[in-house]
Parts: C-alpha cells; sequence; structure tokens
C-alpha cells in the first residue's frame, strides 16, 4: 500500500502481512509512517495506491466503521475517553455503540443490567475493578491506557491495533500493560506501534521495522535487532 500527501510518499509501496494470531509490532524512527499505516488499515485515510485485505476480504473500500464491524478495531485513544463519566460508564457507552441501538437501553432496566454486567466483565479482565465508579478523568495514567484497552475490547475485535500502549508509562505500568496485551491477545490478531524495544522483544512474534515510509527489515526480534541497517536507522534518528 503507498499512501502520498501532496506528492510525498508517506508510505510506500508497505507490504504488511500479519498472521492471523499472531502479536506483530510496527516500529521505526519517527515520521517512518507508522501512523499512516495505522491510518490506512483501519480507512481512517484513503490509500493512494495499493489493497487492504483483510481475513480474505477486500477492505480497500470500505469506511472505518464497516471495517470496525468486520472485526479490525483500533485502540480509543485517551481523547476519546469522556473523563466526567465514571469507568464503568465509558465501557458501556462503548459497548452500546457497538451494539448500534442508540440510546434505547435506557429505557429497558433488563437491557441496562445486562450492558452494566458485560462492562464490569470487562473491567475484570483489564484489571479496573476498584476504579469502576471512580470519574475516568481522575484514573492514574497507567490505568487509562488499560481503560482503552477495555473500550476497545467492548467492540468485539478479532484484530486490535494498539498504538504505542506503554508510551510515557512507569515500569511498572509497562509491565502491566505488557502482562494485560498478552491477555488479550488470546485467540485474537494484534498489531502494535512500540517504542520500547524491551516490550516489543518481550510481547511480539513478529516485527516489521519502517523507515521513511518503506519496510527496512522484517522478522522475529533477535533478526531485526541485528540487522545492521534497522541499527543505522534507530542511531540516525
Ligand atoms: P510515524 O507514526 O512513524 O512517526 P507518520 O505516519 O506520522 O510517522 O508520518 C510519516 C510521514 O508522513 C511524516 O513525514 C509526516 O510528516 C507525514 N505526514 C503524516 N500525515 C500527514 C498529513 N496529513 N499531511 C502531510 N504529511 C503527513
Amino acid at each position: 500500500m503507498t499512501k502520498e500527501f501532496r506528492g510525498f510518499a508517506a508510505v510506500s509501496n508497505v507490504n504488511l502481512k500479519v498472521r492471523r494470531g499472531s502479536i506483530h509490532a510496527l516500529i521505526g524512527p519517527n515520521g517512518a509512517g507508522k501512523t499512516t499505516c495505522f491510518n490506512l488499515l483501519t480507512k481512517f485515510l484513503p490509500v493512494t495506491r495499493g489493497r487492504i485485505t483483510y481475513d480474505g476480504r477486500d477492505i480497500t473500500a470500505m469506511k472505518p466503521a464497516e471495517v470496525a464491524r468486520l472485526g479490525l478495531v483500533r485502540s480509543f485513544q485517551i481523547s476519546a475517553v469522556f473523563p466526567h463519566f465514571t469507568v464503568m460508564e465509558n465501557v458501556r457507552v462503548a459497548l452500546q455503540r457497538q451494539r448500534g441501538n442508540s440510546f434505547d437501553f435506557w429505557r429497558s432496566s433488563s437491557m441496562l443490567k445486562q450492558y452494566n454486567d458485560r462492562a464490569m466483565e470487562l473491567l475484570a479482565d483489564v484489571g479496573l475493578t476498584q476504579y469502576a465508579e471512580l470519574a475516568a478523568g481522575q484514573l492514574p495514567y497507567g490505568r487509562k491506557r488499560a481503560l482503552e484497552i477495555a473500550t476497545t475490547l467492548a467492540m468485539e475485535p478479532q484484530m486490535m491495533l494498539l498504538d504505542e500502549p506503554t508510551a510515557g508509562m512507569t515500569s511498572e505500568d509497562v509491565d502491566r500493560i505488557v502482562a494485560l496485551v498478552k491477555r488479550v491477545s488470546q485467540g485474537r490478531t494484534v498489531l502494535l506501534v512500540e517504542h520500547n524495544l524491551k516490550v516489543v522483544e518481550g510481547l511480539c512474534d513478529r516485527i516489521t521495522v519502517l523507515a521513511r515510509g518503506q519496510v527496512l527489515a522484517e522478522g522475529d526480534y533477535a533478526s531485526v535487532s541485528r540487522n545492521p541497517e534497522v541499527i543505522a536507522a534507530y542511531l540516525g534518528e
């Protein structure tokens, strides 16, 4: 796939294959084209050339919501969290959005209970049960990323795209998110952009290194981290 912005190729002939069930990292120096790839895969941006297939289907011409319904879901950004809603309400809103029945559910208490129960299950999955009633804006930073994962899980993803899940975290938070990503990746495919190479090493089966919009190397951590071109690209950052 290729994406040009006024003639400048931010992503140039990138052939990215993510195996079903794998945890795959997309790494590379700033400006390499990682975010653009995410935007192309989730259809937030149209490709200039090329094709995108997911689960055997051509999704090149689809809209973001259609792709999300097929199970290819990108993590919500923290900015998408409603700070005045509780942690649990945030997950409930995501569930409601996924099931697409607007605000009707407020009228039915059994429906509301179903949403609440499912929201609490998802919070338990990401270790946030004790924060359920806290306003989301009050969550410590590391826990906000866990909430982001819970709201993403509410979309019932088969493939999750996580954008720097450990960015700006303390090492304790990093360990917790790594364990969480491992857990939620069971039975799913995960593609993540990650700057912390320790995290990549511990988590990912396969790594694609981008630089200046092109694939510089691909393979497991051991092969990619020994690649002189990769080392040079990082040192030149
Ligand atoms: P990364 O996520 O790896 O840091 P990006 O995908 O954000 O890289 O950016 C890749 C290149 O494309 C950069 O040179 C960036 O300036 C450029 N770029 C990204 N988005 C746009 C845009 N909307 N318009 C013009 N140039 C863009």
